[in-house]
């Protein structure tokens, strides 16, 4: 037991864990862990992801506490603006190899953590290594902590990691374990360079072996491999992945003498970052956008694009790229985006007041203004909150935690977007090369057009109506009060 007589804490994250294969998975006896902790513990299910609701920006929630406009991660595809480029972390292995596998991996593995992630906000594991405890990560996206770990190993992956020019050293939780790539102590567990499929497995050994030797106060329990394999088959069959997860789960308390052994000792969190729903029908930017210069992967005249166009899932991101055109072009985009079926609603930002627009009407809001909403509204309001400087913002944070979609693109950060579209439940955007063809439930559409350096905050929340298809759409918060160019010029610098 930790320090003081406490619990330790396992964070296990099911990746794109869908609630009712949770169900069926227990019913069927697949998943005899998991019914366990459900048995002896609380079930909550009604969760929400972040927006978009894409395995980065979520991971890096999880981590954090905050949404995209803090943490920074904005979505799985983005434009750098301060490195003029895109930024692609793996929406599929031909997106990937489009925009250069070494590349696409360096952004994964380190620029995330080390680059990306906001340093203006903690991590869990920095949070708890400041507090003096042991942190632990298996394979998850961002494990950022205090503790410096250098490549290291003689494993035959551990090789070919350095062939593939991974010899730079991380900042992790005090135990990291990464892929092969980063082990903090041989525990003679491999995961043949983080392959889907082994991950599951990797996680299960990995953490077996820290509960035997009391390794850690803090360890989050990464299980990616759902998210795969519901990608390859479908959601609906999801049963056998969560039966793999249960494995890891069950191994882990099998080291402790079982359950309530392990249970007496550790208090265990059980998590998805988001669901996912099946796609049948896709949405084509490159036609929307036909008649633009649009920026592509190694584009032999970068200086001739007008826009830079970010698929991901079931939102996009557009970015005006010459700020001179800025006005006229955002116009014209927004105009492309919405006379096209199968784009479910529009948000942009207007003269300080964020617009969201569908086809049913629309819903105007401010920083310290009441929202209000008509009969032909783009959706059901729930809540109204607001307050118009830092102070009521701080408060307001406390009561709020969900990020709303706008924090994806609004914040003065490199990532920041022009415009933002998302689909109806059954189109996505897909993936830059149209290989996704099964995606997370993302939620509503951002688009922002102008920039703001105020501070200000918003508070409400918005539950879209194609709710009833997925899972409840709620925006609520969003607070800013710094500005954060300072801090990408700095680390630009
Ligand atoms: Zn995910």
């Amino acid at each position: 037991m930790a320090a003081g007589g406490r619990r330790k804490v396992v964070l296990a994250v099911i990746d794109s864990l869908k609630p009712e294969m949770l169900d069926q998975a227990i019913e069927e006896g697949r998943a005899p862990a998991l019914a366990a902790l459900r048995e002896r513990g609380t079930c909550i299910r009604d969760c929400i992801s972040t927006f978009p609701s894409v395995t980065p920006v979520a991971s890096a929630a999880i981590a954090t506490g905050t949404g995209p406009g803090e943490h920074h991660i904005p979505s799985m595809n983005w434009f750098h603006r301060g490195e003029e480029r895109y930024i692609e972390y793996g929406s599929s292995f031909p997106a990937t190899r489009a925009f250069g596998v070494v590349r696409s991996l360096f952004d994964t593995v380190y620029n995330m953590n080390m680059a990306h992630l906001s340093r203006a906000r903690k991590t869990v594991f920095e949070h708890l290594d400041d507090a003096g405890l042991r942190t632990a990560c298996t394979t998850y996206l961002i494990y950022r902590g205090r503790t410096r770990h250098d490549p290291s190993g003689e494993s035959v992956y551990r090789r070919i990691g350095e062939v593939l020019q991974f010899r730079h050293p991380v900042y992790g939780a005090r135990e990291l374990f990464y892929a092969d790539l980063f082990d903090s102590r041989n525990t003679g567990c491999t995961s043949a360079l983080g392959l889907p499929g082994q991950r599951d497995r990797h996680t299960g050994c990995v953490g077996a072996y820290l509960v035997e030797n009391d390794l850690f106060d803090f360890l989050l329990f990464s299980l990616p491999d759902n998210d795969t394999h519901s990608h390859k088959v479908g959601p609906e069959g999801q049963v056998r992945s969560i039966a793999e997860a249960d494995r890891a789960l069950e191994r882990i308390m099998h080291v402790a003498g079982g359950v309530d052994a392990f249970l007496e000792e550790h208090a265990v969190i059980v998590m998805s970052d988001h669901s996912q729903t099946k796609v049948e029908e896709r949405l084509n930017l490159a036609d929307v956008f036909s008649s633009w210069r649009v920026l592509v992967p190694a584009d032999p005249a970068p200086v001739e694009a007008e826009i830079a166009v970010c698929p991901s899932a079931r939102s996009a991101m557009v970015y005006v790229l010459d700020p001179a055109e800025r006005e006229g072009l955002v116009k014209q985009a927004i105009e492309a985006l919405e006379g096209v079926d199968g784009i479910e609603l529009v948000i942009t930002r207007q003269d300080g007041e964020a617009l969201v627009r569908s086809a049913r009407g629309e819903l105007r809001f401010a920083p310290g203004a009441s929202w209000s909403m008509g009969a032909g509204s783009p959706g059901a309001l729930t809540e109204s909150r607001g307050c118009s400087d830092s102070r009521s913002a701080t408060a307001a944070s406390r009561a709020t935690t969900i990020p709303m979609p706008w924090g994806a693109c609004g914040r003065r950060s490199s990532a920041r977007t022009r415009a933002m579209c998302s689909c109806r439940p059954r189109p996505a955007s897909s993936s830059w090369t149209g290989e996704a063809p099964i995606t997370s439930a993302a939620a509503a559409t951002a688009r922002w057009i102008a920039t703001t350096r105020r501070a200000f905050c918003w508070s409400a929340a918005w539950t879209s109506p194609s709710a009833r298809s997925g899972p409840s759409r709620t925006l609520r918060r969003w607070c800013s009060s710094t500005s954060l160019y300072g801090w990408a010029d700095e680390r630009r610098g």
